[in-house]
């Protein structure tokens, strides 16, 4: 893996190069970064051609990439794609109260005490967007609804137990996308691989899932 930059539009980005044993060149952006997976009998000169062909879209993918959060007194979090300002006060008490667009916390440790907050959120969301989804296009028991800190996935689905899983980050993006994991994880209760049956099941129920996971690949985690 190597670090380079390239001027695009007058701006100098960054963008990550990794050598691979491959016969063709992708480019690709993810969170924002700018990545190219290239064979190695590219020249340097060719793969930055490759960037500069597809500028405009490369662009507007960073500019589509927001930062979803910064925990500090005057930090901000994003909760379904809105965008609240953090105040904070420290009387060691983990309650958080919104009021308009700002999110007062009351503790210290605001990142935590925010993400206490975002996980009921989430949860209460998710359990009644698959209320829904069961009374009309699944025939399916409720199953359990856990949120956790994912590393590299969006959520999760364990039909021997009953149990969905989501993404904490998921609270960060607007409902559409949400919904579309909510729809991936339902739909493993009746395939359990991404078979192409599997993406059938989907696209009868969310028929631009193809558009959402674009997006969520873009996004990154
Ligand atoms: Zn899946």
């Amino acid at each position: 893996m190597e670090i380079r930059k390239i001027e695009l539009n007058g701006q100098v980005f960054e963008y990550q190069l990794n050598i691979k044993q491959i016969k063709r060149c992708y480019l690709k952006v993810v969170a924002g970064k700018i990545i190219v997976n290239s064979g190695p009998y590219f020249s340097i000169n060719e793969i930055e051609q490759l960037i500069k062909d597809n500028q405009d879209a490369v662009l507007k993918q960073i500019d589509n990439y927001l930062i979803k959060y910064d925990y500090s007194n005057g930090g901000f979090v994003y909760i379904f794609n809105q965008r609240y300002q953090i105040i904070s006060y420290d009387l060691n008490n983990r309650k958080t109260v919104f009021h308009d667009d700002k999110i007062y916390v009351y503790h210290r440790q605001i990142q935590t005490t925010i993400e206490i907050t975002l996980k009921t959120i989430l949860k209460q969301y998710i359990e009644k967007r698959i209320q829904e989804y069961l009374k009309q296009a699944f025939i399916l028991p409720m199953p359990a609804v856990e949120i956790k800190k994912y590393k590299s996935r969006w959520g999760a689905c364990y039909p021997k137990i009953n149990k969905v899983s989501f993404n904490l980050a998921l609270v960060h993006l607007n409902y559409e996308l949400i919904d579309y994991v909510i729809v991936h994880e339902l739909c493993h209760f009746l395939q359990p691989n991404h078979s192409k049956q599997f993406y059938q099941e989907i696209k009868k129920r969310l028929p631009n899932y193809k558009q959402c996971e674009k997006k969520l690949k873009e996004i990154g985690i």
